[in-house]
């Protein structure tokens, strides 16, 4: 057998296109235009092209963008003033501080200063602790993806057993909160798990969020199993040339899997357009508008 390929970058790219027809209807009925500031602090080089990527596509789908550049000697409160700043000003709807930010600034600081009705990223500790509780609220663009894509072959969760393996607060933990609201079982593993394969054999979803590369082999997938893969890791190939490589031996969990994403192409493309949603949702909302329908 061979699995199903997720097609993160078709999945998102219809979305992107819903997004668009939606902000196109909003400011036709409404006149407003859905903002976004990208805050990048340095210049580390990988979170120059995801701020380049999705500034690009921000402005793809018709919202305006806001970016703001800070030197990588800027202080934390020249972040937090610039966050006030961003906070107060109507015309942006939504604030994402791209991490990791330099060490001399507390990045738990920062995410506690942006308005949580602006906090498309999902990660202040109200939108997280309504999560939680299975209230509406701002969510966490990646776990956001994983389940998005997830439910393009299995509709339904209700009942699957599901693994996720990682616990960070933004991508494990949020991602085990929004399958325990579908109503999956899920089982949560880390590095202290004492038998990983065995913990993930016989799971319906497997969710990797580990950023160890290849780390899960294909006879740990249950025949069948959907296999979200989220990790972007870097290695270098026999050949010499450096390749992004996912959490999951792809080709080994290709052979078993039911459905698997590739990466990349898979959840990284979904996590943008989920920016661009909560984007909208937030701008919405500023609005008193209804949650859009994308
Ligand atoms: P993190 O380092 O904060 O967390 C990794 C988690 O994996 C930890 O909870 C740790 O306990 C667990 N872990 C590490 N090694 C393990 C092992 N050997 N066995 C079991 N568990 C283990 O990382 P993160 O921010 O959650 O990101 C995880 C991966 O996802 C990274 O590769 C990151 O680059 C990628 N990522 C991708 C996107 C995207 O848009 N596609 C977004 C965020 C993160």
């Amino acid at each position: 057998m061979s699995a199903t390929i997720i097609d993160g970058k078709a999945i998102a790219a219809d979305l992107r296109a819903r997004v668009a027809a939606e902000v196109a209807r909003v400011a036709g009925a409404h006149g407003f235009v859905p903002g976004i500031a990208v805050v990048l602090v340095g210049n580390d080089p990988a979170s120059e092209v995801y701020v380049r990527t999705k500034t690009r596509q921000v402005v793809e789908t018709g919202m305006r963008s806001f970016d703001q550049h800070l030197p990588d000697s800027a202080r934390e409160d020249e972040l937090l003033a610039l966050v006030a700043r961003l906070n107060a000003d109507p015309a942006v709807h939504g604030i994402l501080v791209q991490l990791p930010l330099p060490p001399q600034i507390d990045p738990q600081k920062v995410i506690a200063a942006i308005d949580p009705a602006k906090d498309v990223d999902g990660f202040h500790p109200l939108n997280a602790g309504r999560l939680a509780r299975g209230l509406p609220g701002l969510v966490p663009c990646t776990p956001l993806a994983c389940v998005i894509l997830a439910k393009t072959v299995r509709p339904a969760l209700a009942g699957l057993d599901a693994v996720v393996i990682g616990r960070s607060n933004i991508v494990g933990k949020p991602l085990v909160q929004l399958l325990i609201a579908e109503s999956a079982t899920v089982t949560v593993a880390h590095t202290k798990t004492r038998d990983l394969p065995a913990l993930c054999r016989g799971k319906d979803l497997l969710f990797a969020a580990i950023g160890r590369a290849e780390l899960v082999k294909g006879d740990w997938i249950k025949p069948g199993a959907t296999v979200i893969d989220v990790g972007i890791n870097r290695v270098t190939g026999a050949d010499g040339k450096a390749r992004i490589v996912g959490d999951v031996a792809f080709d080994e969990a290709r052979a078993v899997a039911g459905a698997i994403t590739p990466v990349p192409g898979g959840v990284g493309p979904m996590t943008i357009a989920c920016l661009l949603v909560n984007t909208l949702r937030a701008a919405c909302a500023a609005r008193g508008l209804p949650a859009p329908a994308v």
